[in-house]
């Protein structure tokens, strides 16, 4: 089986993850602040925070700008739904706005005018884009759009990890970014997250929130506010560390493989059984995503794949279709709901062949009849 995606853990990374073991130093310790300090040089920030998963990584940025009730975040409707429910769970109104069509990111138009005609009881707090699936949202925009209502900038960067907007890596763009290492992401820790910012004082929070609320000193532990613990361990550190000089070869193979897919795709494209992903410079290409005549049975299509030895799934959810968000406020999410009821992702990895993106593609032409 011709698997969707799966980690690149080298026996070298694994020997380093043993040897953090053998030390008996397993939650905090050198390796992650090497990671941390590596990540922060990476994306071209001044901090950088590991946590243990992306959500949790939202959820802190969340509590440390003060987001609670009466409060209200606007996201985009298509992401995978750990975007909205940290506002759900704080407390505070969720608005969702459609995507895109091309870059499948907040498209602006609705942005603003969701923005300018905003007239709840909540206060409009922050935006939350989101880089989907390692294509940037449109950040100047955006950041122009947050700085005129002022609104605080949360990227969800989770699927993007080294994906570039205009020269810069995401992430450190607004006022703090989130990501994650699910292994369906590009590098993996197993579990695992960081936040990235420029603001030092943001940075202090953060450390606090994600640690108890407390810090260490020479005379001990010293609490500050009420914290959580959602610390990455020393040993996950050492496997996303080893990770990290590899990533840009990895993205570069990644944005070939993209070329290579779009140009066998394009005779299903032009017949139009399947509309494609844009190449855009930057793209860091987590996942690859085509998008099913509307009507077909996409379920029929996964199982008939499944038949031929290849796991393809759905893209990412439209938040308002899944009726789990009863006080949300949406202006309207058609493009997101037909990503999420026609998308299909298809096996993608550096680790894959060329052959093997012909046999997903032959496989496709075989099943699809248009
Ligand atoms: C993966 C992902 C998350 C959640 O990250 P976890 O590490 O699984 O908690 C959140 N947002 C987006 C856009 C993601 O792709």
């Amino acid at each position: 089986m011709l698997k969707l995606s799966q980690p690149n853990i080298s026996d070298d990374a694994i020997a380093a993850v043993a040897e953090v073991l053998r030390s008996g130093q397993l939650v905090h310790g050198p390796e992650n602040e090497a990671f941390e300090s590596e990540l922060a040089a990476y994306l071209g920030c001044s901090d950088v925070v590991l946590v243990s998963s992306g959500t949790a990584a939202l959820h802190v940025a969340l509590i440390a700008l003060g987001i609670g009730p009466g409060d209200a975040v606007i996201v985009p409707d298509f992401t995978f739904p750990a975007t909205a429910n940290v506002v759900a769970i704080l407390g505070a109104k969720l608005i969702t706005v459609d995507v895109d069509p091309e870059t499948y990111t907040l498209a602006i138009d609705k942005l603003a005018s969701t923005i300018e005609d905003w007239q709840g009881e909540e206060t409009l707090k922050a935006v939350i884009p989101v880089h989907e699936f390692g294509c940037a949202a449109d950040m100047k925009s955006i950041l122009k759009l947050a700085e005129k209502h002022n609104l605080f900038v949360v990227e969800d960067a989770a699927c993007a990890l080294g994906a570039s907007y205009d020269g810069s890596k995401v992430g450190a763009l607004g006022d703090v970014g989130c990501f994650s290492f699910h292994p369906r992401k590009t590098l993996t820790t197993g579990e695992g997250g960081a936040l990235a910012t420029n603001n030092k004082a943001l940075a202090q929070t953060i450390r606090r929130l994600k640690n108890h609320g407390m810090e260490r000193s020479s005379v001990g532990m010293q609490f500050y506010q009420p914290g959580l613990n959602y610390r990455l361990t020393n040993f996950q550190a050492a496997l996303g560390r080893f990770q990290l000089p590899e990533l840009e070869q990895w993205i570069s193979t990644r944005y070939k493989y993209a070329q290579y897919y779009i140009r066998l795709l394009e005779p299903l494209r032009s017949r139009g059984c399947i509309s494609l992903p844009t190449l855009i410079e930057g793209h860091s290409f987590q996942t690859f995503m085509i998008v099913l005549e509307q009507g077909v049975e996409r379920g029929k299509v996964i199982e008939k794949l499944r038949s031929q030895d290849v796991e393809a799934s759905l893209g990412a959810q439209s938040l308002m279709a899944l009726n789990i968000y009863p006080d949300a406020y949406s202006a309207g999410f058609s493009v997101s709901k037909k990503l999420f009821q026609y998308g299909l992702a298809l096996p993608f990895c550096e680790k894959n062949s060329l052959a093997d993106i012909e046999n997903v593609v032959s496989a496709l032409e075989s099943i699809l009849s248009c």
